[in-house]
């Protein structure tokens, strides 16, 4: 069911693999299907059944906030923020998943958790810029990201022009596929403009199973069969330690 998942402070991190089924409602599958699998999905998390968030991806670098829309609300958007562990979802199948999580040092009461899609149009607009700075805005001060399995440098094969007109927009992306032919480093270039932005960055590479997903059969890959499903990157807080924050606070019944 999952390619990986760890821990991150009281979160909880994963990734999915085919085990899962495919999750998205926008590639051809049957809703109801994906619906059960998406419930499944949920209940495996031990989450609230529907609450957890998922975008509308459009290759942008647009940032929701959780906790402005209402279960079942489906905003158009490449990544998404909460500050109260509102269960986070980002779908994909070649492009890059990150799961980033952030605290405060010196407020235990601190976690801030956001997903961002990172394709090549959303990395190169700044969509992982955009998912860090709501964060930072949020209170985060240390700032962990997981980056998930994607379509790796060495199979990511592009014309030139776009491996040229990338390397320009974000030097060091260009890369060359294992056939010697002008590709993108797409996940390689989200770790290194994660870490330029001071975040700690974890990349797993074979937990358990290699994380191409184009030369990885137990992920979908687009670009392997277009009419794929999509794994997700998910984050979920199963206890928030700001959870019992409310009116109480005021009067110093907060416990932490
Ligand atoms: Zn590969």
């Amino acid at each position: 069911m999952y390619w990986y998942q760890t821990t991150v402070g009281p979160a909880h991190v994963g990734f999915t693999n085919r085990g899962a089924g495919n999750l998205a409602l926008h590639v051809g599958d049957d809703h109801e299907a994906v619906r059960r699998r998406r419930a499944a999905l949920e209940s495996q998390l031990g989450v609230q059944p529907g609450s957890m968030l998922y975008l509308n991806q459009v290759h942008g670098n647009t940032v929701a906030d959780a906790e402005q829309l209402a279960a079942g609300v489906v905003p158009t958007a490449d990544a998404a923020v909460s500050t109260t562990g509102r269960p986070l979802a980002v779908m994909v199948a070649d492009c890059v998943p990150v799961v980033l999580v952030g605290q405060d040092p010196g407020d235990p009461r601190v976690c801030v958790t956001a997903v961002a899609h990172a394709g090549r149009n959303g990395f190169l607009d700044g969509v992982l810029e955009a998912t860090v700075d709501a964060m930072r805005t949020r209170a985060a001060v240390r700032i962990y990201a997981v980056v998930g399995p994607s379509v790796c440098g060495d199979c990511y094969e592009v014309p030139e022009q776009m491996a040229a007109d990338s390397e320009l927009r974000s030097p060091g992306v260009r890369a060359e596929t294992s056939w010697g032919t002008p590709s993108l480093d797409l996940p390689g270039a989200a770790v290194r403009r994660l870490q330029e932005m001071g975040v700690d960055v974890d990349r797993p590479q074979d937990q358990p199973t290699v994380a191409c997903t184009l030369e990885n059969t137990t992920l979908f890959s687009h670009r392997r069969d277009a009419g794929s499903g999509r794994i997700v990157g998910v984050v979920t807080v199963p206890e928030h330690p700001g959870a019992n924050l409310g009116s109480d606070q005021q009067d110093g019944a907060v416990e932490l």
